[in-house]
């Protein structure tokens, strides 16, 4: 681990909602080109690490560490652009624009620092980026219905647009939770096979994910939280053979 260099290094944080201790102690770290899983029952804190990385939560205890930087002060459209970009259990697209406009807002936020985007439309044209959204449109599978209103889109759909609008930011860091949450079988393969193509580009990824099979056949490294903490870490054979694991998740 020492000699890889850490995109993220999530140190000792805890965070309490009332009297909850939705994370106690939580330490992990993330290496540069890595895909690392975090599994655990529902209400294990998954969904608050995630947010507290991008800047949405703040920990009572703890700092988190992207690149180097401290995250503390930051505020999620800043920690957006150093680079990192996120899926969220529950799509957050813009329902009335097109699935074109959709992924050309996140570029614009990136490359400009701001939601400026109907203002740099009219003032500097839109060349460059709308080829890219159309790029990476065609590489999540939904270029045919690039034109179509966003919010026509089946759920499935939706999750592959909002990859695409983090895609188009190049992001050093993209963390998702649970990409297939809600998906059919087909689509969670064509899911796996878009995120395997992803990982061969070498972006760091977390993800944040329940169906084992997508773990298992895209996790380089998974970190157990059960309760807040993390119980369990290593391999994935490490992490399936672990007893700890097979008694607080799998229900073995
Ligand atoms: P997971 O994503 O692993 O299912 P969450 O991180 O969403 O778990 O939630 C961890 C615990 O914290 C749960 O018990 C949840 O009810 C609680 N929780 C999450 N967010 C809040 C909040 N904003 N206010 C109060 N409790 C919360
Ligand atoms: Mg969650």
């Amino acid at each position: 681990m020492s000699i890889q260099n850490i995109v993220l290094h999530v140190a000792d944080v805890s965070k309490r909602f009332g009297g909850l201790h939705a994370l106690t102690d939580v330490d992990l770290q993330v290496a540069e080109g890595e895909v690392h899983a975090i599994i655990g029952p529902n209400g294990a804190g998954k969904s608050t690490l995630l947010n507290v990385c991008i800047g949405r939560i703040r920990p009572d205890h703890g700092h988190v560490i992207f690149d180097g930087e401290t995250l503390d002060r930051h505020e999620p459209h800043e920690i957006n652009q150093l680079g990192v970009s996120r899926v969220f259990q529950t799509p957050e697209i813009f329902s009335d624009l097109s699935l074109l406009d959709n992924v050309m807002i996140p570029a614009f936020a990136r490359r400009d620092g701001a939601f400026r985007f109907n203002a740099i439309r009219a003032v500097a044209g839109e060349g460059d980026i709308r080829e890219a959204a159309e790029y990476h449109l065609q590489d999540v599978g939904l270029f045919e219905r690039r034109l179509d209103e966003a919010g026509s889109l089946s759920r499935g759909d939706k999750r592959r647009l909002e990859l695409a609008m983090c895609l188009i930011q190049k992001p050093k860091l993209l963390l998702l939770d649970e990409p297939t949450a809600g998906m059919s079988r087909h689509d969670t393969n064509m899911t796996i096979e878009l995120l395997k193509r992803i990982k061969a580009r070498g972006m760091t990824k977390v993800i944040i994910e329940h169906d084992m099979h997508v773990v298992f056949s895209l996790a380089d490294r998974i970190s157990v939280l059960a309760q807040g903490k993390v119980i369990a870490g290593g391999s994935p054979e490490e992490v399936r053979g672990n007893p700890r694991v097979r008694e607080a998740y799998l229900g073995e």
